[in-house]
């Protein structure tokens, strides 16, 4: 067992990221990753996705983007393990042991229950047991730390709760995670002012071509009154220090072209290195499978380890 505390998050493979994506959860994943005090795992929830990815060469291709999506950010998998969730199949088996534990009222309480439900009464039993199977994700690893987005606090709560009545039942076997989310960037807000999300239809995609960085840029909601467009200048604050970002919206105040312009050029000249890389990792789809491979043995020694451990504390082997 490693003696660094460990990290763990995953993705969805539902699509390219967004801006939102990025400042609020994947930064830190490289940020995380560089600063080397810790264990990091890194999965490719593709087991979360299929509640709504349900075609296979879809599924195919989203995986294999989002790998390469990984190491244009700078995810280095000499460093991390980075592993696909379907292929590690202790993450179903101890989610199944989590649902013998939960009950449904607890599980109906969750927000993205409600949300999901509130859109489609049809919603799939995936989508209310998600919490578990991303419980089952996190605790496997003894993880410490999970760094994410504000809109998956609640989820982390439930895999503690989940591990502290696990703990009750049987006997302490797992580690409480902690939520690591930087309040500047919890909720990153889209292109309407709400939270950034592929939902809303309000995102800027982390390896969006000049054009589409204009179109979003220009598409951003402003409100007519005041000098400072607030919706520009929220976006703008991920990308420049406040007091450079003061500077500029002081001397452009009421002017919201120039604004949006500076906008423009400053977002692609950050996305543009990002967006290359991603398109060399993308030439070599091979190396993206040996990737995969290589992170899911490490994943699979690792978890089967604790799954043992786990069918001791139930007794299902001696
Ligand atoms: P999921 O979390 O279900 O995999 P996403 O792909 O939407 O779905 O999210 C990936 C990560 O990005 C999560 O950690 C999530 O909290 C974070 N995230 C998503 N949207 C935002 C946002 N607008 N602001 C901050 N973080 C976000």
């Amino acid at each position: 067992m490693p003696q660094k505390p460990i990290l763990f998050s995953g993705i969805k493979p539902t699509g390219v990221p967004h801006i939102g994506n990025y400042f609020g959860a994947l930064k830190q994943w490289v940020d995380l990753q560089n600063a080397d005090d810790k264990e990091c795992f890194y999965m490719i929830a593709d087991y979360h996705a299929l509640t709504s990815v349900q075609d296979a060469a879809q599924m195919r291709t989203l995986t294999e983007e989002l790998v390469a999506t990984l190491l244009a950010i700078g995810i280095d998998p000499e460093r991390v393990t980075i592993f696909k969730q379907s292929q590690v199949p202790a993450h179903t088996e101890l989610a199944w042991i989590f649902n013998t534990i939960t009950t449904m009222p607890y599980l109906m309480r969750a927000h993205a229950f409600k949300d999901a439900e509130a859109r489609d009464k049809e919603i799939n039993v995936g989508t209310f047991t998600y919490p578990l199977l991303m419980a089952s994700d996190i605790l496997l690893y003894d993880t410490n730390v999970v760094p994410v987005g504000q809109d998956q606090k609640q989820h982390i709560e439930y895999a503690r709760d989940t591990a502290e009545k696990f703990n009750r039942i049987f006997g302490d076997t797992f580690t409480l995670p902690e939520a690591y989310i930087l309040p500047e960037v919890a909720v990153v807000p889209g292109v309407d002012g709400q939270k950034m999300s592929k939902s809303y239809g309000n995102t800027i995609s982390l390896f969006a071509s000049r054009e589409e960085v204009e179109k979003g840029v220009m598409s951003i909601v402003t409100d007519s009154e005041g000098g400072r467009p607030e919706n520009v200048y929220a976006i703008h604050a991920l990308l420049k220090p406040k007091v450079e970002l003061e500077a500029l919206y002081t001397e452009h105040e009421g002017k919201y072209k120039a604004l949006k312009d500076a906008l423009i050029g400053d977002l692609d000249a950050f996305i543009a290195p990002m967006r290359e890389a991603y398109q060399t990792a993308m030439k070599d789809t091979a190396r993206l499978t040996l990737i995969i491979e290589a992170g899911n043995a490490k994943a699979r020694k690792y978890s089967e380890q604790k799954m043992q451990v786990v069918r001791k504390a139930i007794g299902t082997i001696s």
